[in-house]
C-alpha cells in the first residue's frame, strides 16, 4: 500500500488508528490515576472533576474497543485493531474507569502525562475530522513519513510543559520583579476582560513576529528554526515541530510584554488557550474557507505560504494571529486564493527524528544554516 495513499473510510485503517490512539489514552489515563505523583501536573490536579474524568476514561476505552472491532471486521491485516484492543484491555486489567486513585505525597519529579492526554483528545477531536472531511492535500495520509517525528515533538512539549514554562518565564520574572512600571500594570489589569485578552494577543503577536523574523534572518538562529520548516507534510501535528531553543526563545520574548503589562491571570490563561488553538489550526491540512475573515485572522492558507518551498514566499507571513501585521510590515505573501505548490526546505537534507533534529543545528551544516532574507544573498 502506497505510503501517501489517502485512507479510505470503510477499509478499516482509520478504525485501527483510532483504536490505538484511544487505547493509548486509556492506558495513560489509568496510569495517571494509579500514580498521580509521577504522571499528573500539581497545578492541574486541584482543578480536576474526578467523576467526569472517570467517564471520559470509560468513553475512551469504549471507543478503543469499538473501533478495534470495526477495524478487525474491515481490515485484513488486523494488527492495528489488535494493538488497540490490547492497550484498552491492559487499561481495564489495571482497574479501568473504576481504578482506585493513588496517593499524592509530593514527588521530586513528575511528567505532565495528564496534560498530554487531555490535549491530545481535545486536539484530535477538533482537527482530525477537519482534515478527514475538508482536506487541502487530499492525497496526504495521517500516517505520512513524518508523523512519528511530529508526534514525538507533541509528546515532549506536553510532558515537560512545566519545565518549558519555567525556562521561558523564570528569567523574565527574575530580571523584572523589582520594577514597579509606574502604575502601568494596575492600569492594564483594570481594563475589561475582553479588552485585556485582545491587547494580550496583539502585543504577543507583535513580539512573536519580531522573534520569528530574527529566527529567519539571523543565520545562526535560522539553523534552529529550520527544524520547524523541515516538514513537507503540513497537518495539525506539524506545528509542534519546533526546536526546544526555538520554543523557549520565542516564549520568553512573548512573555516579556505580557509580564510587564500585568495582565490578569485569567487573561493569560485565555491567551494561552487561544494561541495553542490558533497555532495548531494554522498548520492543519484543511481548506476550511475563511472568506473575508482572512484579512483579519491568519488562516491555514496564509501560514502554509510561510512554509512554502518557493523562494518568493520565503521570510513572509510571520504572524500567528493577525495577517495585517505582516501587511503593515511588508512581509505578507498569500496570492489570491492560491495555495503553495510545495512545502519545506527544498534541496536541503534534514534528518528525521526528534533527537537528530535537536542535535542537527549545533553541527556545522551550511545547508540547514543558510539564512533566508535580509542578510541572505539569495
Ligand atoms: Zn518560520
Ligand atoms: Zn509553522
Amino acid at each position: 500500500m502506497s505510503e501517501r495513499r489517502r485512507m479510505q473510510i470503510g477499509e478499516g485503517r482509520i478504525s485501527g488508528a483510532v483504536s490505538i490512539l484511544f487505547g493509548s489514552i486509556s492506558l495513560g489515563g489509568v496510569l495517571c490515576f494509579l500514580f498521580p505523583d509521577l504522571f499528573t501536573t500539581p497545578e492541574f490536579r486541584a482543578q480536576y472533576d474526578v467523576p467526569t474524568l472517570r467517564k471520559v476514561l470509560a468513553g475512551c476505552m469504549l471507543v478503543a474497543f469499538g473501533f478495534s472491532l470495526r477495524s478487525l471486521i474491515a481490515n485484513s491485516s488486523m494488527r492495528a485493531g489488535l494493538i488497540g484492543a490490547g492497550l484498552a484491555s491492559l487499561a481495564l486489567a489495571l482497574g479501568g474507569a473504576g481504578v482506585e486513585a493513588g496517593s499524592t505525597g509530593g514527588a521530586a519529579f513528575y511528567i505532565s502525562l495528564d496534560w498530554l492526554l487531555l490535549d491530545l483528545i481535545a486536539m484530535a477531536l477538533l482537527f482530525v475530522p477537519l482534515e478527514l472531511f475538508l482536506p487541502q492535500q487530499r492525497e496526504q495520509t495521517k500516517f505520512h513519513s513524518e508523523w512519528r517525528t511530529d508526534m514525538a515533538y507533541f509528546v515532549m512539549a506536553h510532558l515537560f510543559v512545566q519545565g518549558i514554562a519555567a525556562a521561558s518565564q523564570g528569567p523574565v520574572r527574575a530580571f523584572l520583579s523589582d520594577f514597579s512600571f509606574g502604575g502601568l500594570r494596575e492600569a492594564v489589569g483594570g481594563l475589561p476582560y475582553l479588552a485585556q485578552v485582545l491587547l494580550a494577543i496583539l502585543v504577543a503577536d507583535l513580539f512573536q513576529y519580531g522573534m520569528h523574523r530574527l529566527f529567519h534572518t539571523v543565520p545562526y538562529l535560522w539553523r534552529f528554526h529550520a527544524v520547524h520548516h523541515s516538514t513537507r507534510s503540513m497537518d495539525w501535528l506539524a506545528g509542534s515541530r519546533l526546536h526546544l531553543l526555538d520554543v523557549i526563545g520565542t516564549r520568553m520574548l512573548v512573555y516579556l510584554p505580557l509580564y510587564v503589562l500585568g495582565f490578569a491571570p485569567e487573561v493569560l490563561y485565555s491567551y494561552v488557550a487561544i494561541v495553542a488553538f490558533h497555532a495548531v489550526m494554522n498548520h492543519t491540512n484543511t481548506r476550511l474557507p475563511y472568506g473575508p475573515l482572512e484579512r483579519f485572522i491568519v488562516s491555514p492558507r496564509i501560514h502554509h505560504w510561510h512554509h512554502s518551498a518557493d523562494p518568493a514566499a520565503h521570510n513572509k507571513n510571520y504572524a500567528v494571529h493577525f495577517p495585517w501585521l505582516d501587511r503593515l510590515l511588508g512581509t505578507y505573501h498569500a496570492p489570491g486564493k492560491e495555495w503553495p505548490e510545495s512545502l519545506g526546505l527544498e534541496g536541503h537534507k534534514f534528518p528525521k527524528g526528534f533527537l537528530q533534529q535537536h542535535v542537527h543545528p549545533f553541527r556545522q551544516d551550511p545547508a540547514a544554516g543558510e539564512p533566508r532574507g535580509e542578510v541572505s544573498t539569495r
